[in-house]
């Protein structure tokens, strides 16, 4: 028996079958949770619908910017399970143009605000609508968040703000949530070649940078980043609350590392 038998996940944040949502995904369902997978917009429910069915998965529509899309969202999931057990939010925009070149030129107030919006106080937003649905059953929410939270790195630029304030999201949540046994951590993982990550000018070199640079040589995948999601969502880290675990190959423990071949100069 896996270890989130019984439980119940929604799941926001699948787009594609590189998505880290459907590493998480994959893992939750492998260790025996049932699933709801969301999607933002008809583009994607497309994609989205095929890869739920192959696992067995509810899907629903959520734009995490209309709150009647979340209430709508929280009363389908009250309707098909009458409880949950686990929100995952793996969910980040900001305007392509803000995220290259110089943070000081290319913030604008709008790119700013909906940055923040969508990859913040979404957090907020649904968390708000699942925690009546936890009450009375050790609930966990997960949130994604990057190293730019806490260092400045190119083009990341206002999304490390964004996730500067995820975070800070996560230990607030935490903190009202704690006394109703609903815990909220996040995992700030080492670059993944998605989607969202495309839009990020240089990703590319970031990917490379990080296989020079991390203790492992390489980049994460998204079974490991499935893997730490499902355990921090199970009864297995029932003592973890409030907390940013790294799945990085271990790039942020990292001040200076030279390439192999230099390392003896
Ligand atoms: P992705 O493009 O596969 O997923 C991003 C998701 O955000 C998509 O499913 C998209 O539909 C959703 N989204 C955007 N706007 C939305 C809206 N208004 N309503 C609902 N959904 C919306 O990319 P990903 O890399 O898997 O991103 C998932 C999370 O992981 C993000 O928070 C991202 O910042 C974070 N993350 C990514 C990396 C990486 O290198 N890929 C590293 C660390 C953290």
């Amino acid at each position: 028996m896996g270890f989130l038998a019984g439980k119940r996940a929604l799941i926001v944040g699948v787009a594609t079958d590189r998505s880290i949502a459907w590493g998480i995904a994959q893992a939750m369902q492998r260790e025996g949770a049932t699933l709801a997978l969301s999607y933002a917009n008809d583009k994607f429910k497309e994609r989205v619908v095929p890869l739920a069915q192959s696992l067995g998965a509810l899907t629903l529509p959520l734009d995490v910017s209309r709150d009647e899309d979340i209430s709508a969202a929280f009363a389908f999931i009250a309707r098909e399970w009458g409880s949950l057990d686990i929100l995952v939010h793996a969910v980040a925009f900001a305007p392509r143009e803000a995220l290259t070149g110089s943070f000081l030129d290319n913030t604008s107030r709008e790119a700013f605000q909906v940055a923040h919006d969508i990859s913040s106080y979404s957090l907020t937003a649904l968390t708000r609508g699942a925690a009546p649905l936890m009450a009375g059953r050790h609930g966990a929410v997960l949130t994604l968040s990057y190293l730019g939270a806490v260092r400045s790195l190119p083009s990341y630029n206002v999304m490390g703000l964004a996730k500067a304030s995820l975070e800070a999201n996560v230990r607030f949540l935490a903190a009202d949530l704690g006394p109703r046994g609903i815990r909220v951590n996040a995992i700030s993982a080492g670059p993944v070649k998605t989607l969202a990550a495309a839009g990020i000018a240089g990703f590319r070199k970031m990917l490379s940078r990080v296989a020079q640079a991390a203790p492992l040589r390489r980049n994460v995948t998204l079974e490991e980043v499935g893997n730490a999601a499902a355990f921090l969502c199970s009864d297995l880290a029932g003592g973890i609350t409030g907390e940013i675990t790294y799945v990085d190959a271990g790039f942020n423990t990292v001040g200076m590392s030279f390439p192999e071949d230099d390392a003896a100069d």
